[in-house]
């Protein structure tokens, strides 16, 4: 790949993070990654830091890959010269209409379009991107790595994604970035650009406990895996906040802890959720 092009996704995933963290109210990582995004910035050249710059006072998502010949930022179906151009990468291809930096990923995972056991609900909140096989009310795994194992194998299994192994991988690299786990005994690990579908998301419990971040000093009992289309950021985001607000709250957390079984378990997670997640 393109070094420079590698140089932006890397800025721009500190900075989606930032935001996570922001939410969290986690100012020491808010702080680190200021740090990391500032050096990051000051090593890219002055032409292509002005378009960086630019492209990121329009929108968090500056740099997309291209899926199935589509701009995951737009949607835009992009000519097959175009898509060609990007994927010799001499240097840095915009999409013609939303002008963000394109790129082509390197073996991606996809989210399938028709999950066999997709459940397609009529109300509105979590239940529209999850579905009871996703939940598991008693993880098996006591390390971090086997409980996303468990999380993105289910995904797998359950027909949401196309590749295990590789999911598995991508939500192992962003830990080493920066932990996904926060207060309250909650975990949010998540891959982004996973393209083909709707954002998804698998929960897990442990009773107890994972020790989930960096220094192993907090454990972690629920556990959501998200996976999210580029187009989806925003939304992950407003979501994250949401899960976040409602799990704040020890009674919530406890009403979700006392579930064994996985149906009940989603009935609980959609009540609890009902009031910050639309
Ligand atoms: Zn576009």
């Amino acid at each position: 790949m393109n070094p420079v092009v590698n140089h932006l996704i890397q800025l721009q995933e500190l900075t989606l993070i930032r935001a996570e963290q922001k939410i969290h109210k986690h100012e020491n990582r808010v702080e680190k990654l200021e740090g990391a995004i500032d050096d990051m910035t000051g090593q890219l050249t002055a032409d292509v830091r002005s378009i960086f710059l630019r492209l990121q006072r329009r929108s968090p998502i500056v740099i997309v890959p291209v899926s199935n010949g589509i701009c995951s930022g737009c949607g835009l179906k992009l000519p097959i010269s175009l898509v060609q151009e990007v994927r010799q990468a001499p240097g840095l291809t915009h999409c013609p209409t939303c002008t963000r930096i394109l790129y082509t990923p390197y073996e991606p995972v996809r989210r399938l379009h028709e999950a066999p056991n997709r459940i397609k609900p009529a109300k509105p909140g979590i239940s529209r991107f999850s579905s009871p096989s996703l939940m598991i009310p008693r993880l098996s795994g006591s390390k971090r790595n086997e409980v996303i194992r468990e999380l993105t194998d289910a995904m797998h299994a359950n027909g949401f994604v196309d590749n295990s192994d590789k999911l598995y991988e991508e939500a192992l690299r962003r830990e080493t970035i920066m932990s996904t786990a926060v207060d309250h005994g909650l975990a949010f690990p998540h891959v982004r650009g996973i393209e083909g579908g709707a954002l998804t998301l698998a929960m897990g419990m442990s009773s107890e406990g994972i020790p989930f971040d960096e220094d192993n000093k907090t454990l972690t009992h629920l556990v959501f895996f998200i996976v999210i289309p580029t187009a989806a950021n925003a939304f992950y985001l407003k979501l994250l906040a949401g899960l976040t607000d409602v799990l704040r709250k020890a009674e919530n957390r406890e009403k979700l802890m006392a579930e064994e079984e996985p149906e009940k378990l989603w009935k609980t997670l959609i009540k609890v959720t009902r009031p910050a997640v639309s």
